[in-house]
């Protein structure tokens, strides 16, 4: 049977797509785990940063009041009456006209608003006294407590990634162990009759696969976990056991190949004999348009296309989104730029248009090529783009100089 399928915006698949993401589940992890993970709590400030007034250079703690009338000629002197190192406190009030030496870091003592660097104090020979020849304004050379975070405050929201800095915010406030969103772990099924493993001869009429391990470094790219669940042959019983083994066993599911309408493509019964909610199975762009997916028993069934550029760029514009937002992330969506077109781009076509592509900055501005040979089935303008150009649907193509968007699918995402 052949049905007839109306293709869907690529806005409107994606807001389909999204409304049927489970909410992410989550688990705790050691800091020490933390990295590359998602927030599934506020890191809430513990207390003031820097908790103290401290002391931002090494030099000597003084009471500003004391350089009031300070200059070239008329300097204040200081008695240095104590130390204090970085890690220790002082509790005795400095008096007129005392000075403590004070290590970068250290807490001012009581009394004490300013810091007189070493190279700003003229010292004597035995180094119980030295001068200064300037005024200083209350609070110079010293971090005030709580000029970095307030207790109390919200420093970084849930859902963002933990990168390095978030690591250090988290030490900084205890957080030995954080609330994380539980990453999802992904099934992948590689069909078609057609297709052999990597490490298995080829014979007449067969190629290898590339889509399955593709998707799982597309996964691995985000930090999704996978499980290969190998090459299935076009049997449609076969496959559809498979498929719902590997829902039953994971939290979301991605097939290549048979997701069209052809002798062999079996996607849509699949779905049917599932009871899977099928979202969408044709989107108005090219290629990938016959990407399918579907929710069965409240999990993601993704169906990507076989050709190797619509299985990508299916990948990218879908799966990697909903899996993110299911990962816990508030920006599931690849970094996003504009960029000059640096040639001609005369194909036209009705619909929005991902061409894998290079993105570069050629020393004055940014700009973006297709990376060769254009087609849904190419492979070897997957292994040299670094971008996606996503050109609009229209009746014309795009002349050389034209702005055009760029999505950017590798490009670390160091925002919090
Ligand atoms: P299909 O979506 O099954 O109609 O496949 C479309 C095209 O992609 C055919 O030329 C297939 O041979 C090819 N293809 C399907 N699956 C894969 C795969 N896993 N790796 C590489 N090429 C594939
Ligand atoms: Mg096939």
């Amino acid at each position: 049977m052949v049905d007839i399928r109306r293709p869907i915006p690529v806005s409107e698949a994606i807001g389909r797509l999204m409304a049927h993401v489970p909410a992410p589940r989550v688990e705790t992890a050691a800091l020490a785990d933390s990295f590359g993970r998602v927030l599934a709590e506020p890191v809430v400030a513990r207390g003031d940063v820097p908790p103290f007034h401290r002391a931002a250079y090494d030099g000597y703690a003084i009471r500003s009041e004391d350089t009031e009338s300070a200059d070239e000629r008329n300097r204040a002197s200081f008695r240095v009456v104590g130390r204090i190192a970085a890690g220790e406190t002082r509790d005795r009030e400095l008096g007129p006209g005392e000075a403590v030496r004070i290590m970068t870091g250290a807490p001012l003592p009581p009394g004490a608003d300013a810091v007189v660097m070493l190279e700003q104090a003229v010292r004597d020979a035995d180094g119980r006294s030295f001068a200064v020849r300037k005024a200083f304004r209350a609070w110079e050379n010293v971090s005030l407590r709580g000029e970095d975070v307030r207790e109390g405050e919200t420093v970084v929201e849930p859902g963002s990634v933990i990168h390095p800095g978030v690591v250090a915010l988290l030490a900084t406030f205890g957080y030995a162990h954080v609330r994380v969103a539980k990453r999802p772990v992904v099934g992948v099924i590689a069909t078609g009759s057609e297709l052999v493993g990597v490490d298995e001869p080829l014979a007449p009429g067969k190629i290898r696969d590339s889509n399955g391990p593709m998707i799982m470094a597309q996964l691995a790219r985000i930090g999704i976990p996978s499980r290969s669940y190998g090459i299935m042959r076009d049997d449609p019983d076969r496959c559809f056991e498979l498929v719902r083994r590997a829902l039953s066993e994971t939290d979301c599911v991605i097939t290549t190949g048979g997701a069209s309408v052809g002798d062999f493509d079996w996607l849509p019964a699949i779905c049917e004999r599932l009871g899977a909610k099928v979202l969408f199975n044709k989107v108005a762009m090219r290629p990938g348009s016959v990407t399918t997916a579907a929710v069965a028993d409240g999990k993601l069934l993704f169906g990507l296309s076989g050709n190797p550029s619509a299985c990508y760029v299916g990948f990218e514009i879908f799966a990697r989104p909903a899996l993110l937002r299911m990962a816990g992330s508030r920006k599931p969506y690849p970094a996003y730029a504009r960029a000059e077109l640096a040639e001609d781009y005369p194909k036209a076509n009705p619909f929005t248009r991902f061409v894998r592509a290079v993105y570069r900055h050629d020393g004055h501005r940014p700009v973006v090529a297709p990376a060769g040979f254009d087609k849904s089935n190419a492979v070897g303008s997957l292994a040299r783009s670094n971008a996606l150009m996503a050109l609009p649907g229209g009746t014309r193509g795009f002349g050389k100089g034209t702005e055009v968007d760029v999505l950017l699918p590798g490009a670390e995402d160091g925002e919090a």
